[in-house]
Order: C-alpha cells, then sequence, then structure tokens
C-alpha cells in the first residue's frame, strides 16, 4: 500500500493541510495548490533511467535528433543571456549526452554535468570530452566548490524531491549566481484545455507539475528570487513530432505510426520546425543575498575563481 498523500508535508508550501484529487493520478496541495503524484515509484527512480530512456521510453530517438535538440539548447543560452552573461562557471543537474553543455563550452569558462544515467553520461565523457560525472546530485560533495550558474533542462519533474536539489544550489552559487530550469506548466492554456490528456502527465517518470505560482514560491522559500518566467520553444522535426506521438496510445499514436510508415524517413528526419505550445516554462532565479551570505559562509565573493577550478579537478 502507497502512503497516503494526507501523510506527506508539501514541497512547496511546507503545509500539512493534505491534498484533493485532481486529473485522475495526482494530487493537489490544498494550501498552495502545487500538482504532485505520490505514487510507489518514487522510490526507484534510477531505475526509470537507462539507455532505453533516450531510446523510445520517453524519447523516440534522442541521440538520432541531436541536431535540432542543440539548436534548442542554443535557443536555452540565449534566453539566459537575458539575465546573466554566459560566462563564468556552470553546472548542469540532468545533464544526459552532454549536448547542452557542449553547446554551451565556447562561451563559459568551466562547464560540468551531473547524471544519474550511465551511458549517457559516458558518452558525454568520452565522445564530447565533457567533465561529467555520473552520480546523485544530491549526494555529491562539493566542498567548498562554488558555481555561477546551475541549470536544470526539464528536469525537476523527474526528481523525487526538488526542493532538496534547489536548497542544495543556493549553498553551491556564488553571490548573485542563477539557476535556469525548464520545466512544464500545469497552469497553461495549453494544460488547462488538456486537462488529464496534457501530454507532460505521465507518472512516474513525471513527478511533479509546476505553474508559475508553485515555481515562484517554492523558489521563494528557499532563498531565491524568481526575475523571469518565459515560455520556450524547441526545435523538432517532423520524425520527431510523429514519433512521439506514436508512443502513445489511441487513435493519435495509430495514425502518427501510419505516417511514419508511408512517409520516408530521411526528408522526415531533416524538415524541422520550432514549436512553442505555451505549456513549458522557461525559470531564471536569482540566488537572494541574504541567502548567499548564510550559505557561504567564508567571503563568497573572493573564492569564486579558485573555487571554479578545483570544482573541474575534482570531477
Ligand atoms: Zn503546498
Amino acid at each position: 500500500m502507497n502512503r497516503s498523500p494526507n501523510d506527506e508535508v508539501c514541497k512547496v508550501c511546507e503545509s500539512t493541510e493534505g491534498y484533493d484529487r485532481v486529473f485522475e493520478r495526482l494530487d493537489k496541495c490544498r494550501s498552495c495548490g502545487f500538482i504532485t503524484f505520490h505514487g510507489s515509484s518514487q522510490d526507484a527512480p534510477s531505475s526509470l533511467y537507462d539507455e532505453d530512456y533516450f531510446a523510445g521510453g520517453e524519447y523516440p530517438d534522442y541521440l538520432g535528433q541531436q541536431d535540432a535538440l542543440r539548436r534548442s539548447m542554443r535557443r536555452h543560452l540565449k534566453q539566459m543571456a537575458r539575465y546573466h552573461p554566459n560566462r563564468g562557471s556552470l553546472l548542469e543537474v540532468g545533464s544526459a549526452y552532454g549536448l547542452f553543455l557542449d553547446e554551451a563550452k565556447g562561451h563559459f569558462e568551466s562547464v560540468a554535468g551531473i547524471d544519474i544515467c550511465e551511458g549517457p553520461t559516458a558518452y558525454a565523457r568520452e565522445r564530447l570530452g565533457l567533465n561529467v560525472e555520473c552520480r546523485e546530485f544530491e549526494e555529491r560533495d562539493f566542498g567548498s566548490n562554488r558555481v555561477d550558474i546551475v541549470c536544470f533542462w526539464d528536469t525537476v519533474e523527474h526528481l523525487a524531491a526538488p526542493e532538496v536539489y534547489l536548497k542544495k544550489c543556493a549553498t553551491l552559487l556564488n553571490k548573485d549566481g542563477m539557476v535556469f530550469l525548464t520545466t512544464g506548466d500545469i497552469g497553461s492554456l495549453n494544460a488547462r484545455f488538456r486537462r488529464a490528456r496534457w501530454r507532460q502527465i505521465h507518472p512516474p517518470s513525471h513527478l511533479h507539475y509546476f505553474s508559475r505560482v508553485t515555481i515562484t514560491r517554492l523558489f521563494n522559500r528557499l532563498g531565491f528570487e524568481v526575475v523571469g518566467i518565459e515560455t520556450t520553444s524547441y526545435y523538432h522535426t517532423l520524425f520527431n513530432v510523429l514519433a512521439s506521438i506514436r508512443l502513445r496510445e489511441g487513435l493519435g499514436g495509430w495514425l502518427a505510426s501510419t505516417a511514419l510508415r508511408m512517409i520516408r524517413e530521411n526528408p522526415a528526419r531533416r524538415l524541422g520546425f520550432w514549436i512553442n505550445l505555451g505549456d513549458i516554462m522557461f525559470v531564471a532565479a536569482r540566488l537572494k543575498n541574504s541567502a548567499s551570505d548564510q550559505s557561504n559562509t567564508s567571503e563568497p565573493g573572493s573564492e569564486g575563481t579558485s573555487g571554479n577550478s578545483s570544482l573541474l579537478a575534482e570531477f
């Protein structure tokens, strides 16, 4: 038997007022409205993320689509530059095959990644020559090292305890350091229209369903100021779109499967376009100075540079 969701403290507002069931399988905090999944698979998230996840599980063909993915990653870099110059040191949590880091490395003095998935982290290290470690971020001891930016691209919704990860970022960032993340927006028009059929709702790989209100509240509680929330665009090829729909059940899946059989694969892989349904948030959060002063106990500004280089050395 699963524990009753009403025994759980809300990860966003720390309320113990309990939850109401929404969208058939999810629970909504009665105090702040945060929507989450209380399922048994939360205890072993790493079992969900093997290489199959990137080759047909959640992504139809991750590496085969890397040109399109890299375009989206370059778009993320442009969005980041509106809030923080693209320089200094950057850590990506959930770095997968390292495509973002590979695009970012030309801008920053140092980039590093951490991910729980063995195959993709090995690819990032061995094929792309990146500084990436296969480990739980939560368990990694960074000592006195600091970074300027931590990124989570489409990652926080997968984490059993996103609040623990973001709290750890507060201790890891230099003064005025920033967290950038993308995640679904369950308060968006598209999510409200699709309701339980919104494509982002698929527990247990997606556990948490933030809105602009709840992600802001969580960041504020952890000592950050949210300085911007935008929607984000992703570049997709026709193949990728059809292959993603094919993974679903029902008429849509059947139609996509039929279309993929009828059209030739190479043109479908080349034909691409930007998609922005307005339901994926790009969130920029800056560490408040007061939180920085608490977490960086010894002169946070002065230890930044040396800390960055030893972070790289330890990876
Ligand atoms: Zn709450």
